[in-house]
C-alpha cells in the first residue's frame, strides 16, 4: 500500500459490487463489508456500529480538523414489480448501469470513495457516515451514529449527503434545505343518538367539517427567502357509519403539513390545537389532536460553504447549480444539528422505480465533482 494512500479505484466497478449485495432495508447483505474493505485499503480507520437490527459504518481518514464528511446509505427500497433487468445483477446496457440502488444511492457512495482515493490524504479529515437504515424508520441509523460521534468528541465541520438530488445531470442542483413533514389526526367525539331526535345527540360531523374547512382554507405562509409556501393536505375524513338512522359518536380526519423554515412542529401543533379548542367550545364536542413529526425542515443558508461547492461544480460542468429546497426528507435533517450540510448526488429520476438506472458517464462526472470539492475544501476550508 502506498504511504499516501492514493490508489486507483474504479467507481463504476465499485458501484456494481455494492448493487450486487441485495441490501433491502434493514438487511445489509454484505454491502457494508464491501465498503469497509475498500476503505481500509485506502487507510481509513473504520467502525461498524450496529444498533438494533441495523448495521452502520463510520470511517475516517486522518484525525485533524477540518473534518469533511460524506453521508449516505447502503440500504435500498424493495424491488417491487415490473423489472426488465435483474435488480441485483448490476448490468450495463446502452451506457446505463441498472439495479436497485443504482441511483439511490450506491453509485454516489462509489463515486465518493473513488474521489477520496483520487485526492488521497489531506490536511484534515475525510470521513464516511453510512447507514443501513435510511429508507426505513431511520431510528437506528444516522441519529445513533451522530450520538456515538458526540460521545467520542468527534466533530464534523461540513457534510455532503449524496442523495440523488440532481435534476438531469450530476451537479445541476444543490439541495440546501428541505421542508419538514408532520402528520395530524383529528378525532371529534360527540354523543350518539337517533337521527329523529338530534337534540338528544351531539353530532360530531358538522364540528369536524367546520374544523376541516378552517384548517384547509388557512394560508400557512407566503413562502420564505429560500422556500416555497408551506402546504396542508387532508388525506382522510372518516366516520365509518353505515346506519342511516344513527348519529355517530365519533368522526375522524387526517392531514399532512409540509412546512418551511417559518414553522416548527410545535408552532403547527399549537395552531391546530387552538383551532380545535375553539370548535370544541362552540360545538360542545370533545376534540383530540395527535401529531407525529416525520421530519423537521432544514436550511443551510447560502454562505462560504455553499459558495465553494457551487463554484467548484461550475468550474467542472460550466453550469451554476440551482439551489433547491424541494422534495421530501433525508438524513440531512439530523446532520443539520451538527454542521452545515448540503445534498449533492446523481439525478434521481428512476429512484425507487422498476429498472432503476444511472448513465455510466454520470458516475464518472459525479466522481470528478466530489474529487474537486474535496480538493477545494482542503485548499481553503470555508470556516
Ligand atoms: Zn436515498
Amino acid at each position: 500500500m502506498p504511504t499516501d494512500h492514493k490508489i486507483e479505484l474504479d467507481a463504476l466497478a465499485f458501484a456494481q459490487a455494492l448493487i450486487r449485495r441485495p441490501s433491502v432495508t434493514p438487511k445489509d447483505a454484505g454491502a457494508l463489508d464491501v465498503l469497509e474493505a475498500v476503505l481500509k485499503q485506502l487507510g481509513f480507520a473504520t467502525h461498524r456500529l450496529p444498533f438494533g437490527d441495523v448495521d452502520n459504518l463510520y470511517a475516517r481518514l486522518g484525525d485533524a480538523a477540518p473534518h469533511f464528511c460524506f453521508a449516505g446509505h447502503t440500504d435500498v427500497v424493495p424491488v417491487g414489480e415490473g423489472w426488465n433487468a435483474d435488480p441485483f445483477a448490476a448490468e450495463i446496457k446502452d451506457g446505463k448501469l441498472y439495479g436497485r440502488g443504482a441511483a439511490d444511492m450506491k453509485s454516489a457512495i462509489a463515486a465518493f470513495v473513488a474521489a477520496a482515493a483520487r485526492v488521497g490524504k489531506q490536511k484534515g479529515s475525510i470521513s464516511l457516515l453510512i447507514t443501513g437504515d435510511e429508507e426505513g424508520v431511520a431510528v437506528n441509523g444516522t441519529v445513533k451514529v451522530l450520538e456515538w460521534l458526540r460521545t467520542r468528541g468527534e466533530k464534523i465541520d461540513h457534510c455532503i449527503v449524496g442523495e440523488p438530488t440532481s435534476a438531469a445531470h450530476a451537479g445541476d442542483t444543490l439541495k440546501i434545505g428541505r421542508r419538514g413533514s408532520i402528520n395530524f389526526k383529528l378525532a371529534v367525539k360527540g354523543v350518539q343518538g337517533h337521527v329523529g331526535y338530534p337534540q338528544k345527540a351531539k353530532n360530531p360531523i358538522p364540528a369536524l367539517a367546520q374544523l376541516v374547512t378552517q384548517l384547509a382554507a388557512h394560508r400557512l405562509d407566503k413562502g420564505s427567502e429560500h422556500f416555497d409556501p408551506s402546504t396542508l393536505a387532508f388525506t382522510s375524513v372518516d366516520v365509518g357509519n353505515d346506519a342511516t338512522n344513527v348519529i355517530p359518536a365519533e368522526a375522524r380526519a387526517a392531514f399532512n403539513i409540509r412546512f418551511n423554515d417559518k414553522h416548527t412542529p410545535d408552532s403547527l401543533t399549537n395552531w391546530v390545537k387552538d383551532r380545535a379548542a375553539m370548535i370544541a367550545q362552540e360545538s360542545g364536542c370533545e376534540i383530540t389532536v395527535t401529531s407525529q413529526t416525520s421530519g423537521v425542515s432544514f436550511l443551510t443558508a447560502p454562505g462560504k460553504f455553499t459558495q465553494q461547492i457551487s463554484d467548484t461544480i461550475s468550474s467542472i460542468t460550466g453550469q451554476v447549480p440551482f439551489f433547491s429546497t424541494s422534495g421530501g426528507t433525508s438524513d440531512a435533517r439530523f446532520i443539520k444539528d451538527v454542521c452545515p450540510v448540503v445534498e449533492l448526488g446523481l439525478a434521481g429520476a428512476t429512484m425507487h422505480k422498476a429498472d432503476e438506472c444511472v448513465p455510466v458517464a454520470e458516475i464518472e462526472a459525479l466522481t470528478e465533482i466530489y474529487a474537486a470539492v474535496l480538493t477545494a475544501y482542503f485548499a481553503k476550508p470555508p470556516l
